[in-house]
């Protein structure tokens, strides 16, 4: 529920006094301020004759809604927020560690082996953020879900190497996400480091460094003897200098979620960067499609911390639910509000993913049928013999309701397996077992991949059953 008893009155247009007594009509007895689960606000409508459902789920879930635009005056310099990239074992993990090593001050060093999926540093009193799930996988999977996280993208290419599939695959990443590229050409204590063919096969693919008359900076480096890494974190300050990166840290904090999980002990435990405001322990919070309070939050060296500005990453518990890497956050003034759009967020995605995602089912086929959406129903048959799989194929195929006709994507003989049920997900298809089941694994399949599978023993059983559905006169399932 999300409306007093004030707030229905309102909203329907009546005194609150009026809906009071039509709940103690309704067996409910209730004050003005109190609020109502859908039941009761279900009951009341009906009561008036009004379409609950638009009004109280819709709330607005959008988070642009809830965020007043910044007054430039009140905008502050921020720490760059950088993604590490390249190819697979050119040294993403060991730079890093690295630059993570290099900055650590004495009264860290204890706690230092946290990771909380992005840490830290300090560099000539300017801090740098980094996110500390190396590859273009993690970036990406952010970028589709809309959040723009990354200030600075560093390539890392071994200099022994050269530009390899992932390390273009990385660029292109960077190019399309429009953030600025730092190559850090990684390796360079090997006798077999060639940073000119580095440069030189960069140029391919419009990086040409500032020697060369191009605009992208290129520091030869080696994360194992730590070589060149003070001179990268100076660029890396120079790049993030001129992109003026700001930030208002009096505002309601807004950011994105970098990892979550659920802990045993802790419960929903997410790794949040800040972006814009300042988060403070106690905090109202929305979190994708969850919401809560901020009970506890962590920096990147495990130390209990009130409150973290822009740019810092802090782990935090307090949410009903484990979001998702990715999912956006902002903060509430009041805990009723983040409730509100917590819970409408959580039933729109219900909504929609329902929608997408949603497989035919018999249940539900005549709905498709007369919504005119579907042309053919497509059918997958496993049968303990060739001769009847054949037989009941050829009784579908004369089926015919109103146009709509049954197309065999697939048959054969034996236990309905895994492979029939991701081939029904992926085709939207149903599947029939005749005389015989499916075995455990396509079992569990099915129930996650939401598949209706049909068994029977009879031929002329598993026509009428779908001949039923498509007329739309199926009996339901108990
Ligand atoms: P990632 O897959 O890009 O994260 O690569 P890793 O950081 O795991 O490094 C792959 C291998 O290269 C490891 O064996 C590292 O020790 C080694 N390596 C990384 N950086 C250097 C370096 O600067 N010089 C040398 N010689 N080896 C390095």
């Amino acid at each position: 529920g999300t409306l007093t008893v004030s707030e229905l009155a309102d909203k329907l247009n009546k005194d609150s006094s009026e809906i009071i007594k039509n709940l103690l009509f309704l067996g409910v007895m209730a004050t003005k301020n109190q609020d109502l689960d859908d039941d009761a606000i279900e009951l009341i409508c009906s009561e008036y004759d009004v379409e609950v459902e638009k009004e109280i789920i819709l709330e607005d879930t959008d988070f642009d809604k809830y965020i007043e635009e910044d007054d430039p005056k009140d905008l502050k310099e921020r720490p760059a927020v950088v993604t590490i990239m390249g190819h697979v074992d050119h040294g993403k993990t060991t730079l890093l560690d690295a630059i993570r090593q290099s900055k650590v001050t004495a009264g860290e060093a204890g706690g230092i082996t946290q990771h909380i999926g992005a840490y830290q540093i300090e560099v000539n009193d300017k801090k740098i953020t980094f996110l500390d799930t190396p590859g273009h996988e993690a970036f990406t999977s952010m970028r589709s879900r809309g959040a723009e996280v990354t200030d600075l993208a560093i390539l890392v290419v071994a200099a022994d190497d050269g530009v390899m599939p992932q390390t273009v695959e990385a660029l292109n990443h960077a190019k399309a996400a429009e953030v600025p590229i730092i190559v850090a050409v990684n390796k360079m204590d090997k006798d077999t480091a060639n940073p000119d063919r580095v440069m030189q096969e960069l140029t391919e693919y419009e990086i040409i460094p500032e020697d060369w008359g191009g605009d992208t900076i290129f520091v030869p480096i080696s994360a194992l003897t730590n070589q060149g890494i003070d001179e990268l974190l100076e660029m890396i300050l120079l790049v993030a200098e001129m992109q003026e990166l700001k930030a208002n840290p009096n505002t309601h904090a807004f950011g994105t979620v970098i990892e979550a999980e659920l802990d045993r002990g802790r419960g929903a435990v997410a790794t949040l960067l800040v972006q814009n405001g300042t988060l403070h322990v106690g905090d109202s919070i929305v979190v994708g499609n969850t919401f809560g309070r901020v009970r506890a939050m962590l920096n990147d060296v495990g130390k209990r911390v009130k409150e973290a500005g822009p740019s810092t990453p802090v782990e935090i518990t307090g949410l009903n639910e484990v979001p998702q890497a990715g999912d956006q956050f902002l903060v509430f003034a009041d805990e009723k509000k983040a409730r509100q759009i917590g819970e409408a967020r959580h039933q729109q995605a219900i909504l929609e993913t329902r929608s997408e995602h949603t497989k035919v089912s018999l249940d539900d086929l005549f709905e498709h049928i007369k919504q005119g959406e579907m042309k053919a129903v497509k059918i997958i048959i496993k049968a303990d013999t060739q001769g009847s799989a054949e037989a009941l194929a050829a009784s579908l195929r004369k089926i015919d309701v109103e146009g709509v006709r049954i197309d065999i994507i697939h048959s054969g003989v034996g236990a309905i397996n895994e492979s029939d049920i991701s081939l029904a997900s992926a085709s939207n298809a149903i599947v029939i077992g005749f005389n015989v089941r499916p075995d455990v694994n396509a079992k569990k399949a099915a129930e996650t991949e939401k598949v209706d599978v049909r068994l029977h023993r009879v031929i002329y059983k598993a026509i009428e059953e779908i001949e039923a559905a498509m007329k739309g006169m199926l009996d339901p399932e108990y």
